[in-house]
């Protein structure tokens, strides 16, 4: 298969996107999250492409992108005000909600679950995409399963080129860590996944958010868990990834004193200079949390590589977007953090 590459900033590019997604085709899509695989979330047919080209888990769920908060009511039911009271503060954004799905959603794309996560992007390009197909678009990040997600459309040409039918490029994701994930179908607010949006500015809205344990501890493969997707390994480069938590300083003295070669160090630009001898890789500034997970995912894939032998990884203390830079990176590293303050 030739895939197209089409440009945001050319004007049939939403129509010819729309038109690829009505035929049951996949297109890559451009978010302020990360890039979207994305299909016809209506179309069961389509939507098993989206899981083969990833590899991706059936069981593992797919959020359905749509243009405008009004369309939460065609796919989902029993909608509390909570769920109006968060779109209207925050979409488009990076925030997904999970609420009781209709029966128009077929049950691959909610990975067997009677619930239907929703979320309208920031991004106007993919919007009207949506808007022109007519229908919602189920798009999980574009990326392998397993591997780190894809926030440029050269990331997606790398993992699917010939593979699906085309690739909207809206030039690197702002954000560049996936959506925040709120469950509203119990009792009590949960959060499944953090993301652009904090803990904290949920709480503000909802006054109330119990915190999954999956957001901060591994998760056992066989666990019974609220979303399937919590458990699989993620966003993993090829090699082990450590944490190295602790004071610049200490934790240079750490990395310094376990260093073998072969191995990389992944930290903020401002320590490079401790690391000269390390080849050390910056994903961002530890001055500014927005140039961290911009950089993270672009970084990590960077770092995939089998000649690799281990990864010494310095991650971002705090809340907003720095939370779920934390989730991520631990991910990545499977939970494995020493503490350097401890260790020497
Ligand atoms: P991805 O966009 O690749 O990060 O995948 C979408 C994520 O949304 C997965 O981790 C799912 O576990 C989560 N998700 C999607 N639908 C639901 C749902 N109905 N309930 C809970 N989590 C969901
Ligand atoms: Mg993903």
């Amino acid at each position: 298969m030739k895939t197209l590459h089409l440009s945001a900033e050319v004007s049939e590019t939403a129509e010819i996107a729309a038109n690829l997604i009505k035929n049951g085709e996949l297109v890559a899509i451009p978010t302020e999250t990360v890039y979207g695989l994305g299909a016809n979330g209506l179309d069961e047919a389509a939507v098993a492409k989206i899981f083969e080209a990833k590899g991706r888990p059936q069981d593992n769920p797919l959020i359905l992108h749509i243009s405008c908060a009004e369309e939460m009511e065609k796919f989902c039911k029993d909608i509390p005000r909570a769920a109006y009271d968060l779109a209207e503060k925050f979409w488009p954004g990076p925030l997904t909600i999970v609420l009781p799905a209709r029966d128009i959603v077929p049950r691959r794309t909610t990975g067997g679950l009677s619930t239907v996560a929703v979320r309208c992007p920031d991004n106007a390009v993919t919007r009207e995409i949506i808007r022109l197909a007519g229908v919602p678009i189920a798009a999980p990040s574009a990326n392998i399963s397993g591997k780190p997600s894809t926030t440029t459309a050269q990331h997606v040409a790398h993992d699917h080129e010939g593979r699906i039918a085309a690739i909207v490029d809206g030039g690197p994701c702002r954000v560049g860590v996936e959506s925040t994930i709120v469950d509203l179908t119990e009792d009590r607010p949960r959060l499944l996944r953090p993301g652009g949006i904090g803990p904290e500015q949920l709480r503000e809205v909802l006054g109330d958010l119990v915190v999954d344990k999956a957001v901060t501890a591994q998760i056992d493969k066989d666990a019974v868990v609220k979303a399937p997707g919590m458990k699989y390994r993620h966003y993993a480069p090829a090699e082990p990834v450590v944490i190295v938590s602790g004071s610049r300083e200490r934790a240079a003295e750490y990395i310094h004193a376990h260093f073998v070669p072969g191995d990389r160090v992944l930290c903020f630009q401002e320590e490079l200079p401790l690391y000269g001898d390390c080849k050390p890789l910056a994903y961002g500034r530890e001055a500014d949390v927005n140039t961290l997970s911009a950089g993270l995912f672009a970084a990590l894939r960077e770092l995939d590589d089998p000649a690799i032998h281990k990864v010494y990884a310095r991650c971002p203390e705090g809340g907003g977007v720095a939370y779920a830079v934390q989730n991520r990176l631990k991910k990545a590293a499977a939970f494995h953090i020493v503490d350097a303050e401890a260790e020497l």
